[in-house]
């Protein structure tokens, strides 16, 4: 076949040591996920393809686990919906042992379809409808409140009940970083957390048994975590003492890190990321040293993000290549924001699916959308890629499978591997149906048949 023609430029490639800014991404070759090639997988489920690993999904959460009951007796892990709620991502994690949280009614009826009873569901969120309320207490639910407007709420699910109900309390509070989420819960330091525990007491209808702090996400601080735990220890014993209170569980969240490349940050996450250790450290140490003896309340976390980030990855292929004006290379592939809204805050690692001869060059990677913000990646170093080349992005796994939308093209297809290396369908692939299901054209706006 003759090469297509391509008028010559002349630009200075910058070769990946040169450049101290610039991952040099160049030739990591992936010919296959957890055995099996790359090939196969698009011939069966066609591209762009989402892939998750349930050994890496399995792996990732018994690590993170251990790490924190190795250091304190009393842990519990309960998986965060919203970050990833596939069914099969889900399933998994229960088997694990992971109970449910989710942030919505939509969420909360996810999981009881899945056959998660309501008393293993931790509901937050800051919009919780009183019919999502009701039904959650009268499931058993760990219902961890907002504002005072929720307290109102379900108080008057309790009188409906006819009995008080159980409810943690979310907490924001000042840990030394930037920005501070002051949105979710009631704030620590100006009081309004102690007022909220007055109003809950005297009114009566409910009975405060737990602790919520959600410090925010992808945090690279491991003092921040022992100083919230501090915090939330040091208000625990005085709500305890003072209106004769049992805390039952302190639950400190989610927001720990994936070993993906926040852009922005330069260094590799091997090197900016901080083990997880040093988060179970900080958090274990300083509940051990600031609690009573012999009361163990339940740690509660509800990390997302960190167990199932490095599970999942995208095959991409690319479509076309082209100059821009600039001579800058850049390719159209076929996954885009629409389905990896992630991309906007990350520079994710690239792998070619076979090893291309010729130079690196930076270049972009744009998706497939008619939107100027459809951008991939905006500081790869790849060789010069034909067309049909396929890519493989990672770490995928987190809030792209939630986030994704039906903007111009729909939804691909997920696949899961399992342990014996068994590609299985979890997610089949849009089209055209999935789009106009729900749509009602009125019978004055239909168009005239010649
Ligand atoms: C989003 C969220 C999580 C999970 O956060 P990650 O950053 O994915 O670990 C946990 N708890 C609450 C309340 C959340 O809103």
């Amino acid at each position: 076949m003759k090469e297509p023609y391509e008028k010559p430029i002349i630009k200075k490639v910058q070769v990946g040591l040169m450049n101290k800014f610039g991952p040099s991404y160049g030739r990591h070759v992936r010919s296959e996920i957890d055995g099996v090639p790359i090939s196969d997988l698009v011939a069966r489920f066609g591209s762009p393809l989402f892939v998750f690993s349930e050994r890496r999904l399995r792996e990732k959460y018994r690590t993170i686990h251990q790490a924190f009951a190795t250091r304190y007796p009393n842990v519990h892990f309960s998986w965060s919906y919203k970050t990833n709620y596939l069914d099969a991502i889900c399933a998994i994690l229960h088997q694990e042992g992971e109970t449910a949280e989710v942030v919505s009614e939509l969420e909360y009826q996810k999981a009881r379809r899945l056959g998660v009873p309501g008393s293993e569901i931790i509901f937050n969120g800051p919009y919780k409808p009183l019919s999502a309320l009701k039904v959650a207490a009268e499931e058993g639910a760990i219902i961890n409140i907002d504002h005072f407007d929720e307290i109102y709420d379900l108080e008057e699910v309790a009188k409906g009940l006819g009995q008080p109900i159980k409810v943690g309390l979310r907490l924001n509070m000042d840990t030394g970083i930037s920005p501070q989420w002051t949105r979710f819960g009631f704030n620590l330091e100006s009081g309004q957390a102690l007022d909220a525990v007055k109003r809950l007491v005297s009114g009566g209808h409910l009975i405060l048994h737990g602790l919520h702090c959600h410090l925010g996400t992808f945090i690279l601080e491991p003092r921040a975590y022992g100083r919230a735990i501090a915090k939330m220890v040091e208000f625990a014993y005085q709500v305890e003492d003072d209106f004769d209170l049992k805390i039952e569980y302190l639950d400190i969240g989610g927001g720990l890190p994936s070993l993906n490349r926040l852009k922005g940050i330069y260094l590799s996450p091997d090197v900016a990321v901080p083990p997880l250790e040093d988060f179970a450290e900080a958090i274990c140490d300083t509940l051990l040293s600031r609690l009573r003896p012999n009361d163990f309340p339940t740690l509660i976390l509800e990390t997302g993000r960190a167990i199932v980030d490095e599970a999942g990855f995208l095959i991409t292929t690319v479509h076309a290549s082209k100059r821009l004006p600039d001579g800058t290379r850049a390719y159209v592939v076929d996954a885009g924001v629409n389905v990896l809204f992630t991309a906007f805050w990350y520079n994710f690692r690239l792998e070619l699916e076979e090893d291309v001869p010729g130079p690196l060059e930076p270049c972009i990677l744009y998706g497939p959308l008619c939107m100027n913000i459809d951008v991939v990646a905006d500081q790869a170093h790849l060789p010069p890629l034909p067309r049909g080349s396929r890519l493989i992005i990672s770490p995928v796994g987190a809030y792209n499978v939630t986030q994704w939308m039906q903007f111009i093209r729909p939804r691909p297809a997920v696949v899961l591997i399992d342990k014996e290396g068994h590609p299985h369908l979890i997610r089949e692939a849009e089209d055209l149906e999935d789009i106009v299901a729900r749509e009602r054209l009125p019978e004055h706006l239909r168009l005239q048949k010649e």
